[in-house]
């Protein structure tokens, strides 16, 4: 299947220019790119898009509805699936999903889905005050929800415009989960966009309080019998980061890319008018492929850094999404693929002056079916940097776990639940990264709104067994 015409392409802004400074990368389609982007696509009768959407968004329906003319009704529809279009259009890996599998990428390029998506988002987001919102009655049942990321905050909107009374409570004292403190300022903005998309959440009725940090502050069994909550949703995520367990990991200039983004993101470390530290030094090394690295590799490099990536498999394995590794690129970072870490090396003083790797070769491949990354004996050499950051993965925080008990979790720290939500404990329900490890935003929403559902027919029958 092709296409007379060509992808309209998104403008960006100069590589050049934003490798210094934290606004965004990408600046969007304007109403008459839209349009023409949205009239490629076929209406396909099967839609192969609508397949590979993990929340099965009407692809095909919202983009008719933009080729139209019509934003209202192409936000109604992506809305009826989706609480976050215009972060999903910013940080959705497209390319494995939906767009990967649009019947125009056979023989040219796909619809430009996450772009059409992104800019009906905006568009909702600037005209959210003429959408009167409409509520059902309260059905009188209270459900807390733990932590305000993706998952919670699909799975308290879900429950919210059923009719439940639901209460958000949150570790930090801002509300986004991984939206705030992990995905930086130039990809996803945090005024303009999350904090506009929690609002709608919020107009919906939900109750969100910061600063409550749930197996501290509150146990889920207070909240549950103490507090008089009917349900329990965990969406805690998995902020706890891994390191290589390597000699020299304690040195100075060491960083998890936790930390190093928490504190240029959620505490505006980037900002000059914020008093936060953060130390991006001279040269620094950031040791991972996904998203977080590419994040962390890219904030340093504005701060002021030679930034390099170094990744223990080849380029093709990279799990970051293609366009961050794309601009990562244009704005000047060094990748040295088939590297890995064996020491970091440090000075007299303790901080980092360097970081020891060999060289790896691709062997058979492992249970992940990607082929597994072999030493090459005696390719030992020396990258010179003053700064090393690790971004392997992360796992989710022992506390709930620890204080909840008939809880039950995975060897890994994950809350073992169904593809429901449904755990362990009778009335406590989770998803998100919580309960896989590390995912997407996508399929952290996607299980808050299953749990939702969940949590709604568990209520139900409860109430049809107090009532025979
Ligand atoms: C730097 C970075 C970049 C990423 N880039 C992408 C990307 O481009 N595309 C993509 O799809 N995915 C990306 N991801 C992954 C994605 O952000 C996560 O999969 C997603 O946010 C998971 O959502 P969640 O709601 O399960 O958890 P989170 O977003 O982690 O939210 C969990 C919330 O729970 C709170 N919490 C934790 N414990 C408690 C407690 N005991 N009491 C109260 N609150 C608590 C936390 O403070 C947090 O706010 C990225 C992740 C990171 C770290
Ligand atoms: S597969 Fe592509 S062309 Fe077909 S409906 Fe989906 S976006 Fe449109």
């Amino acid at each position: 299947m092709a296409n007379k015409i060509p992808r309209v392409p998104v403008r960006e802004q100069d590589p050049t220019r934003r490798a210094t400074n934290f606004e965004e990368v990408c600046y969007g389609y304007n109403a008459d790119e839209a349009a023409l982007e949205a009239s490629r696509c076929l209406n396909c009768r099967v839609a192969r898009c609508v397949a590979k959407c993990p929340v099965n968004v009407n692809i095909p329906g919202f983009i008719h509805a933009i080729a139209e003319g019509d934003l209202a009704a192409a936000a109604a529809i992506i809305a009826a699936d989706s609480t976050l279009p215009s972060v999903c259009g910013r940080v959705c890996p497209q390319e494995s999903q939906c767009e990967g599998s649009c019947v125009l990428g056979i023989k040219g390029e796909p619809v430009a889905i996450g772009k059409l998506e992104r800019y009906v988002g905006d568009w909702a987001i600037e005209h959210a005050d003429e959408a009167p919102v409409k509520l059902p009655e309260r059905n009188g049942k209270r459900v807390a929800v733990v932590g305000s990321g993706p998952a919670g905050l699909a799975c308290a909107s879900d429950l919210a415009k059923a009719g439940y009374e639901v209460k958000i409570f949150e570790a930090l004292h801002e509300v986004g989960g991984v939206l705030v403190y992990g995905i930086p300022e130039f990809r996803l903005p945090k005024e303009r966009i999350v904090a506009r998309e929690v609002e709608a959440v919020k107009r919906l009725g939900v109750e969100i309080e910061t600063d409550v940090v749930i197996g501290r502050t509150l146990t889920i069994d207070d909240l549950l019998d103490r507090e008089g909550y009917d349900a329990v949703f965990i969406g805690s995520g998995a902020g706890l980061p891994r390191f290589m367990g390597i000699e020299g990991e304690n040195l100075n200039g060491v960083f998890s890319a936790n930390e190093f983004l928490t504190r240029a993101n959620l505490m505006h470390a980037y900002d000059e008018s914020y008093d936060t530290p953060i130390y991006a030094g001279r040269k620094v090394v950031v040791v991972g492929g996904g998203n977080v690295a590419m994040d962390a590799v890219r904030t340093a490099k504005r701060l002021g850094a030679e930034s390099v990536i170094v990744y223990r498999r080849s380029e093709a394995e990279l799990p970051a999404r293609v366009e961050e590794v794309h601009h990562a690129k244009q704005e000047g970072i060094e990748f040295r693929m088939l590297t890995n870490p064996v020491r970091v090396l440090g000075d007299e003083r303790g901080w980092v002056r360097g970081v020891e790797c060999v060289e790896m070769e691709l062997g058979e491949p492992d249970e992940s079916g990607r082929r597994s990354p072999v030493v090459k004996e005696g390719s030992n050499f020396e990258i010179d940097c003053d700064v090393v950051i690790m971004a392997l993965g992360t796992s989710p925080n022992p506390l709930i776990k620890h204080t909840t008990k008939g809880l039950d979790t995975t060897r890994r720290g994950c809350i073992v639940a169904d593809e429901n939500g449904v755990t362990s404990r009778p009335g406590v329900f989770a998803g998100g990264d919580a309960v896989t490890g590390a995912a997407t935003v996508i399929l952290a929403m996607g299980a808050g709104r299953k749990a939702a559902a969940a949590i709604d027919a568990y209520l139900n029958k409860k109430d049809d067994a107090t009532n025979v």
